[in-house]
């Protein structure tokens, strides 16, 4: 990919699996995170941001194998302005058909006094010493300077100065709290673009945060005043309230041509699919009220409206859902479906699957047409989510093999279950407050976890009295939290599963802080 694009284009550097990964209970095991950077290569993103490779084991390896797998866009590790962080992020993104290091640090006054403990001067020389000491081994660099938002112009302006005379390629400029208001951001982009020595040397970049709402706004002030890459997640995900969404600031792009005059290069019909592969992967739900990708974004419910729209489409749209690969007329498959009907159905929904994992997942899609009639395509994203992605490679320690329930109006609730711990099979009993709550008491007996339960959520995936439950618990233990999500068409059965599923990648999580530990990141 030349990095010379056109005038009109906008890079978009995705970092769903980065910044996006930072939201709370968002964690993906390595399988999981290969199978959104292919996903994200069919989108058309021009980079991914695949980690931060001194962070964890975990992310230095699915920095390396995702820059394997994918061939078309830039690959990218974090790095702080060590030398360290340095090494372990250029051995990340070795194989890498274009690889590139993200190099950063703070440079606003706040950062430096509370967090850093450094002053402007050794700023400076750390930045630049970065830089210079990558650019003897890998050409492409993006350097971020965090909190630049909140930092002095005349400060930021001799940063980059010097970064770019070190061998920057791309500059960002991150309103990394969430800070700023669209007419101040833009303005700041301007300033710093007209200013700064060699500017026109480099790509401007804008990464925003969500924290008042406004990181859409602010990232298009960007490009409108000469940013040419937008860094941005899938359904806006990331650390607290989250980084641009991607589906808005392109859909944006696109639908505003007319005013804004700039492209970029996303497959616009493969937003949906993303989307919905990224909140099955990660448990982490779409607002019904979502622009672009919630289920409400394209309903017409008043009465005026549907009339409107069906005498004349634009009378009340300004997008169509097919713009975004939402299914013209919802599939809905049965157990006649063939095995041909259901692998097109998976590739349409944006799973691209190995030929094994194809087919788990339709032995458990027949077992599923079995027990009810009409399997939707929310069906399937779920047994997908279900049985394909979770696994890390290897067998989880914990399976459900036996539940049973017991509930009446005037009896205590109980769970008895059935369950093989690492190869060994145990059973036991609990009550509880509720069928839930017993059947989460008695897994925390058999499994002895500790873990507390943070959020549960339920929603029916699809309609009927025989709709699967999809449930999504948030588990908290020694510091770490992981979300599990289970399927079912019992929801009791979807609420363990869920948990186990909680369990199982807890496990992952504490294998790899242990290796961590032992032989440092
Ligand atoms: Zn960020």
């Amino acid at each position: 990919m030349s990095d010379k694009m056109s005038d009109s284009v906008v890079r978009i550097f995705d970092t769903t699996l980065r910044d996006g990964e930072q939201s709370p209970g968002a964690s993906m095991t390595v399988e999981q995170k290969l199978v959104i950077a292919r996903q994200l290569e069919k989108l058309g993103v021009d980079v991914i941001e695949a980690g931060f490779a001194a962070s964890s084991e975990g992310d230095f390896e699915s920095i390396a194998r995702i820059s394997r797998e994918v061939s078309r866009p830039r690959v990218l590790s974090l790095a702080r302005s060590q030398e360290g962080d340095i090494n372990r992020a250029l051995k990340a993104v070795e194989q890498a058909k274009n690889p590139g290091i993200h190099i950063f640090i703070a440079t606003s006054d706040i950062h430096l006094k509370h967090k850093l403990r450094m002053s402007r001067q050794e700023v400076l020389d750390a930045a630049v010493k970065a830089v210079a000491y990558a650019k003897k081994h890998i050409d492409y660099i993006e350097f971020s300077a965090e909190d630049a938002s909140r930092s002095d112009p005349d400060f930021l302006i001799q940063v980059f100065k010097e970064v770019i005379r070190a061998g920057a390629r791309t500059i960002n400029v991150p309103d990394t709290t969430g800070y700023a208001i669209p007419s101040e951001f833009g303005a700041l982009m301007s300033q710093l673009i007209e200013r700064t020595a060699g500017a026109d040397r480099v790509t401007w970049s804008a990464h925003c945060h969500n924290d008042l709402g406004l990181a859409v706004a602010n990232s298009l002030a960007a490009v409108h005043n000469g940013a040419r890459q937008i860094e941005c997640t899938i359904n806006g995900i990331g650390e607290r309230a989250g980084n641009t969404s991607l589906e808005e600031v392109v859909m944006a792009l696109r639908t505003r041509k007319n005013y804004l005059s700039l492209d970029t290069g996303i497959v616009t019909e493969q937003i949906y699919p993303t989307s919905r592969l990224v909140s099955q992967v990660t448990g982490i739900a779409i607002p019904i009220n979502k622009p672009i990708v919630g289920d409400n974004a394209f309903a017409h419910e008043a009465g005026i409206h549907q009339d409107g729209v069906l005498k004349h489409r634009q009378t009340y749209e300004i997008m169509t859902p097919e713009s975004i690969g939402i299914p013209g007329n919802r599939l809905v498959m049965g157990k006649h479906s063939g095995r041909h009907a259901f692998d097109e159905r998976l590739k349409h929904l944006g799973f691209n699957l190995s030929k094994e994992d194809m087919n788990r997942a339709f032995l458990r899609f027949k077992e599923l047409a079995d027990k009810k009639k009409n399997v939707y395509d929310e069906d399937i994203e779920a047994i997908v989510a279900e049985e394909i992605l979770r696994v890390p490679g290897q067998p989880d320690r914990y399976e459900l093999l036996y539940l049973s329930v017991n509930s009446s109006s005037d009896g205590v609730p109980a769970a008895t279950m059935k369950m093989r711990v690492g190869g060994e099979e145990r059973m036991d009993h609990a009550s509880g407050d509720g069928v839930v709550d017993a059947c989460y008491k008695v897994i925390a007996k058999i499994t002895g976890s500790q873990s507390q339960l943070v959020r549960y959520t339920v929603n029916a995936i699809t309609g009927g009295a025989d709709a699967q439950g999809g449930v999504s618990c948030l588990i908290e233990d020694d510091g770490i939290r992981v979300s599990g999500q289970g399927a079912h068409t019992d929801i009791i059965m979807a609420s363990a599963l869920a948990f186990i599923n909680a369990l199982n990648k807890l496990e992952g999580r504490k294998h790899y802080r242990r290796l961590v530990e032992r032989e440092g990141p």
